[in-house]
């Protein structure tokens, strides 16, 4: 297991950890001052300042991608199919165009919230049927652009408004089916928030195998939690035993970013460089 406690050399800020501070520009500055190099940017950050910049910026401040947020909401009722469809394949370019390593898939969860205005229903069963079905198909457009797709399980949580695929091994079972050559073509985002306390993480960790773990995501899990979406824990605050997720991780060999991803109404309030002075010590001393 690598020794994150003298550096941070691994340590990637997914940019929605500072969204509220300033525009991606902004961040990518705060990174750099930081030593931080790499970030997982969100589409609609790159799209305020277009894509041609973004790139640039992080070319220009030496900052690499650890992957792209993000891909997916793939339930509509019939009507929305097209654009859904063109709108995961737009993200495909913009990944392209920013050198991501990858693109998270957040797979949506009941249609009229996944895309609001789709016609309501209760129909879980459909809803992953209709997941799988656009994965694989978003995959073939993928694969032109030679970029692998992170299928990322959430908490049962979220399985109504964000994502019904929820566990470690539906996420597995879905790569087996749609990518049984293991490709590379996909794989599973996992993070820690939403993977913590499954029973069989550790065992569908060992099935993933290196080629399937794309990306790995650190914050910690508060108790209580008084906001299931923006109440998200700096590393050490919570429960997490993050650490044995990371070695089970790299034990498969998973030697990318580990990438911190903090939705949170408190850290949102702070300035950026603090909270970024913090994820880099609590990266050394609690991941
Ligand atoms: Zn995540």
């Amino acid at each position: 297991m690598r020794d994150f406690s003298a550096d941070h050399r691994w340590l990637s800020l997914n940019t929605a950890t500072v969204r509220k501070q300033g525009d991606l520009l902004a961040i990518i500055d705060a990174c750099a001052r930081h030593g931080i190099r790499a970030i997982d940017p969100w589409r609609d950050q790159v799209s305020l300042i277009g894509v041609g910049r973004a790139a640039q910026a992080a070319r220009d401040a030496g900052i690499e991608l650890s992957g792209y947020c993000r891909g997916g909401m793939f339930t509509s009722d019939a009507a929305r199919r097209v654009e859904v469809r063109d709108d995961n394949r737009r993200a495909v370019d913009e990944a392209h165009a920013l050198g991501a390593p990858c693109i998270v898939l957040v797979v949506g969860g009941l249609p009229q919230y996944s895309r609001p205005g789709s016609e309501p229903s209760k129909n879980i069963a459909s809803a992953r049927a209709q997941v799988e079905d656009a994965i694989a198909e978003m995959m073939e457009y993928a694969k032109t652009a030679i970029m692998p797709l992170a299928i990322e399980p959430l908490h049962p949580a979220y399985a109504a408004d964000r994502a019904c695929v929820n566990t470690t091994r539906q996420a597995l079972d879905i790569c087996d089916r749609l990518d049984p050559g293991r490709t590379g073509a996909l794989g599973v985002a996992l993070d820690v928030y939403h993977i913590w306390w499954d029973p069989d993480v550790l065992s569908q960790i060992k099935r993933a195998g290196k080629d399937r773990l794309l990306a790995f995501h650190v914050c910690d899990w508060l108790v209580p939690t008084t906001d299931i979406l923006n109440d998200r824990g700096m590393m050490g605050e919570g429960i997490i035993d993050i650490r044995s997720l990371r070695r089970a991780a790299e034990q498969e060999g998973y030697d990318g970013y580990s990438e911190v991803e903090i939705f949170s109404i408190g850290w949102w309030a702070r300035p950026m460089d603090q909270v970024l002075k913090t994820c880099i010590e609590r990266h050394r001393t609690a991941v």
